[in-house]
């Protein structure tokens, strides 16, 4: 079974099997539309148990798209965050994507329409939103015949140097994952933990590069994060991403005033409409494509973020070359990258953006790039 069998095979699957009947792979019986979008479920292994502040896996289990119409077919995917923190789960995905069928006269071209019809079918499911939209643009570049970094008129010679995330684990294990991260010129660093300092310290004694950290909102009282960030900004690290959790943005406003490294919103930023309150308690936003909703809604983020005088961070849940490609081509307009997520795992289905000496590397093959 080829690639594209596969495809159809899991829309029957799946269609089977919410009908509860048994399980046959081969082709749907369903008449064969333009526009014709399929899905299926991917295993990504990671090289090592991945923990953060809220939980841990060996496996990240995204869901990978195909949209096709006139004999292109666009690639796209969505990808969930650890413990499931933004409420999507593979089953609300699938369910997502089992709605989407477009009008028959859709011009695929016209991508804000149809993102607005995407966006029309339930509220919430960013990251099956993110899937579809992902798709949407790898399919726009191959009609074109451009990569998407063209598509938007950036140059691939400003892609920034992405961070190498090491997660929480025991103090040896997170030197040894420093150490294997030796190509990378830049570390983000998982905390929220009770033994922060001595993570950041025992760190800080075998390498000199960059460092910047990210609490994943462990931190509940104002005077521990400030206690924290004072003496995070003596080690030198660049800034601290998402010290408190999302409710405490008026104790985060306070933080801000009284230290000297950018404070970076993560989980207190999914979409456009959240920027405009986030101004006074943080100094950027990170986006990213699974929260926000795909390529369309970033580049919108990254616009606004701009006019109110906001860094603009690009990160990533676990993915693969996909999801990462997807954001590595938007990265010539940040200021930070985060895009690792495909470095973490040992069995990535394509090959999109690299990664050389921390630089992102984008090709100049149309859409994303992919290849299989
Ligand atoms: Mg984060």
């Amino acid at each position: 079974m080829d690639r594209r069998d596969f495809f159809k095979a899991s829309i029957g699957t799946i269609g089977l099997l919410s009908m509860g009947l048994p399980v046959f792979a081969g082709e749907n019986n369903m008449p064969k539309k333009r526009i014709q979008l399929s899905y299926k479920l991917y295993d990504l292994k990671l090289k090592h148990t991945w923990t953060i502040a809220r939980g841990s896996r060996d496996i990240a289990t995204i869901i990978l798209t195909e949209l096709e119409c006139d004999g292109i077919t666009g690639i796209g995917e969505a990808a969930l965050s650890t413990s499931s923190r933004y409420g999507e789960t593979q089953e609300s995905v699938m369910d997502f994507l089992k709605k989407v069928d477009f009008p028959e006269n859709l011009c695929l071209l016209e991508r804000e329409k149809t993102l607005e019809y995407v966006d029309s079918i339930a509220p919430g499911n960013y990251a099956a939103k993110a899937a579809v939209d992902i798709a949407l643009h790898d399919w726009v570049g191959k009609k074109l015949g451009i990569p998407l970094f063209k598509l938007w008129g950036l140059s691939k010679e400003k892609t920034p140097l992405t961070s190498f995330s090491i997660g929480l684990d025991s103090i040896e294990n997170m030197i040894l994952k420093v150490q294997e991260a030796e190509q990378y010129p830049i570390l983000k660093i998982k905390v929220g933990k009770d033994n922060d300092k001595e993570i950041i310290s025992s760190i800080r004694k075998v390498t000199k590069k960059p460092i910047r950290v990210d609490a994943n909102e462990a931190w509940k009282s104002k005077e521990v994060a400030l206690e924290n960030i004072l003496w995070m900004q003596d080690q030198g690290i660049e800034f601290i991403e998402q010290p408190m959790p999302t409710s405490h943005l008026e104790e985060t406003a306070w933080l801000r005033e009284r230290v000297n490294i950018p404070i970076i919103a993560d989980e207190s930023v999914g979409r456009l409409k959240d920027i405009a309150k986030l101004q006074n308690a943080f100094d950027g936003i990170n986006i990213k494509l699974m929260k926000c909703g795909g390529l369309q809604e970033a580049l919108k983020m990254i616009y606004a973020a701009r006019a109110m005088n906001m860094k603009v961070m690009m990160g990533c849940m676990i993915e693969s070359s996909v999801g990462i490609s997807a954001a590595a081509h938007l990265s010539p307009m940040i200021d930070y990258a985060d895009l690792d997520g495909n470095l973490l795992i040992s069995n990535d289905p394509y090959h999109g953006a690299k990664v050389k000496e921390g630089k992102l590397i984008l090709k100049d093959s149309a859409g994303l790039g992919l290849v299989v």
